[in-house]
C-alpha cells in the first residue's frame, strides 16, 4: 500500500513538476536567435560605450555639418542633477537652405539608456545622409540625449526614476490619474528588498507572470504596465508629477524652431520592444486618416504597426505627440523607431523583458543581495537595450540607413498644398 503511495505520489510530482521545470530552464536560457548577417566595420563604427563618447561625436559631426551648410547652430541644455552637473542635451539645428517648408526632428535618448543605439543612428544619418539637396527645403533638428542621466548612468528613466516617454503631456490631468491595472500588477512588479537572483520570487518569475496571463490577458497586461502610472514614484513606468524640468526646457526650442515651417515631422528613436534585429515603425495610434495616408507616403514599402497586432499597447505622455500638442497651428507628423532586441513580442521575450526592468528598478531602490547579482542584472539590461552582437548593430545601421534615406528622399516629395490643416490626432 505504501509503496503505490509513493509510486503515485512520484508520477503526480512528474506530471505536475516536469513542465515547470523544463519552461524555468528554457526561461533562464531564453535568448533569441542570431541574425544572419556578416558584420561591417564600416556600420559598427557608429556605436561607442559610453554617453560621454557618443556626446563627443555628436558634437564633432555637429561641427562638421556646421561647415558644410549655412546658419547652423549647435547648443546645448544642462539638465540639473543632485549628483552631475555634466548631463547635457545636445541640439544641431541645420535650417533648410533655400524654402523653409519642412522639418524633420531626428531625437534620442528620451529612455536614457536606448541612447547608445538612437546617438549611433544619429551619428549615421549626420555623416552620411544630410546631403545639399535633401536640405534645400526641409530643415533638420538632431536632438541628443533628452535623458543624459539614464544614458550615462544605464537606466531607462530619469534621475527622479520617470519615465519621460510617459511624461510629455500638456493636460495637467494626466498626472494625478489612475492606472487600476497596474495597481493590480503592483506587488509582482515592483518588489521591495534587495534583488536576490536565486530567490524563488526571481526563479519563478515566469510562473507569477503566466498566472497573471492567464487570469487576464497578454493585451490587457501588457497594456496596464506599458501605458505608464502617475501613482507610485518607486515603480516601473513612472510618468511623473509634472512635467520633467528638461521636457520644460525643450518645449520652447521646439516651439521657435518649429514656428518657421509648415510641416514638422519627428522620428524619435527607441530601443527594446519587438523583434531581435528588426526596426519597426510603432508610433502610438493616429486617427486622423491624412496623417496616417502621409506617413504611409513617407515610409512607402515599410510596414506601419497602426495598432491592428496583438501585441500592440498605447502609452501615455509620450514625446513625439507631445511635439504635436504645442504647435497644435502646425501640421505635425509623429513616428517611433524601435530596435527590437528580446522578442518581446513572444509570451517568453516579453515576461523576460519585463523580469528585467523590474529587477533593475528594484536594484536601483533596494540595492542587490550580492555583486554578481548587480553585475548580472547591470549586462541583462544592456543586452536589452544595447545587443553587443556586432551582428545586430550591422543590421541595425543598414536598416536605418536603408530607411532614412527613403524617407528622407519621400518626405521631400510629400505635398504639402493640403497639409495646413491643423487638425491633430
Ligand atoms: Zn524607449
Amino acid at each position: 500500500m505504501k509503496k503505490i503511495t509513493l509510486i503515485i505520489l512520484t508520477v503526480l510530482i512528474l506530471i505536475l513538476g516536469l513542465p515547470l521545470g523544463i519552461s524555468t530552464i528554457k526561461y533562464h536560457n531564453y535568448s533569441p536567435e542570431e541574425v544572419d548577417i556578416k558584420v561591417c566595420s564600416s556600420d559598427i563604427k557608429y556605436f561607442k560605450n559610453s554617453y560621454e563618447d557618443c556626446r563627443k561625436e555628436f558634437l564633432f559631426l555637429a561641427d562638421q555639418l556646421d561647415k558644410k551648410f549655412n546658419n547652423v547652430e549647435i547648443f546645448k541644455i544642462n539638465v540639473e542633477s543632485k549628483i552631475d552637473s555634466n548631463l547635457y542635451i545636445d541640439f544641431c539645428y541645420i535650417p533648410a537652405q533655400k524654402i523653409k517648408s519642412k522639418l524633420l526632428i531626428l531625437s534620442s535618448a528620451i529612455h536614457g539608456i536606448e541612447g547608445f543605439v538612437g546617438s549611433g543612428v544619429q551619428q549615421m544619418t549626420m555623416t552620411e545622409l544630410l546631403t545639399e539637396q535633401s536640405l534645400d527645403e526641409m530643415g533638420i533638428l538632431l536632438i541628443h540625449a533628452m535623458n543624459p542621466y539614464g544614458f550615462k548612468y544605464f537606466r531607462r528613466f530619469t534621475e527622479n526614476n520617470v519615465d519621460l516617454n510617459r511624461n510629455c503631456e500638456i493636460d495637467e490631468n494626466l498626472y494625478s490619474s489612475k492606472n487600476l491595472g497596474y495597481t493590480k500588477l503592483y506587488n509582482l512588479l515592483n518588489p521591495k528588498g534587495k534583488v536576490n537572483l536565486k530567490s524563488i520570487r526571481n526563479r519563478f518569475f515566469h510562473i507569477s507572470a503566466i498566472k497573471k496571463i492567464i487570469t487576464a490577458s497578454m493585451k490587457i497586461l501588457r497594456q496596464a504596465v506599458l501605458q505608464g502610472q502617475y501613482e507610485f514614484q518607486e515603480g516601473i513606468y513612472f510618468g511623473g508629477n509634472d512635467r520633467e524640468p528638461q521636457i520644460k526646457l525643450i518645449t520652447p526650442v521646439l516651439k521657435k524652431i518649429s514656428s518657421e515651417y509648415q510641416i514638422i515631422f519627428n522620428i524619435d528613436l527607441h530601443t527594446g520592444y519587438g523583434e531581435y534585429g528588426t526596426l519597426h515603425l510603432f508610433p502610438n495610434p493616429v486617427k486622423n486618416q491624412k496623417i496616417q495616408n502621409d506617413l504611409e507616403k513617407i515610409f512607402k514599402g515599410y510596414n506601419i504597426d497602426w495598432g491592428n497586432d496583438e501585441d500592440f499597447y498605447t502609452i501615455n505622455g509620450d514625446f513625439s505627440n507631445y511635439i504635436g500638442k504645442i504647435i497644435p497651428e502646425k501640421y505635425f507628423l509623429p513616428m517611433v523607431f524601435e530596435f527590437g532586441t528580446l522578442n518581446s513580442q513572444t509570451t517568453f521575450g516579453a515576461i523576460k523583458s519585463l523580469n528585467i526592468v523590474v529587477n533593475e528598478n528594484q536594484g536601483n531602490n533596494y540595492g542587490f543581495k550580492t555583486k554578481k547579482d548587480k553585475e548580472i542584472v547591470f549586462k541583462s539590461q544592456l543586452e536589452m537595450y544595447y545587443p553587443s552582437s556586432k551582428k545586430w548593430q550591422t543590421k541595425v545601421i543598414q536598416d536605418s540607413r536603408k530607411m532614412m534615406k527613403s524617407v528622407l528622399k519621400n518626405y521631400n516629395n510629400l505635398k504639402i498644398e493640403d497639409s495646413d490643416s491643423t487638425t491633430q490626432k
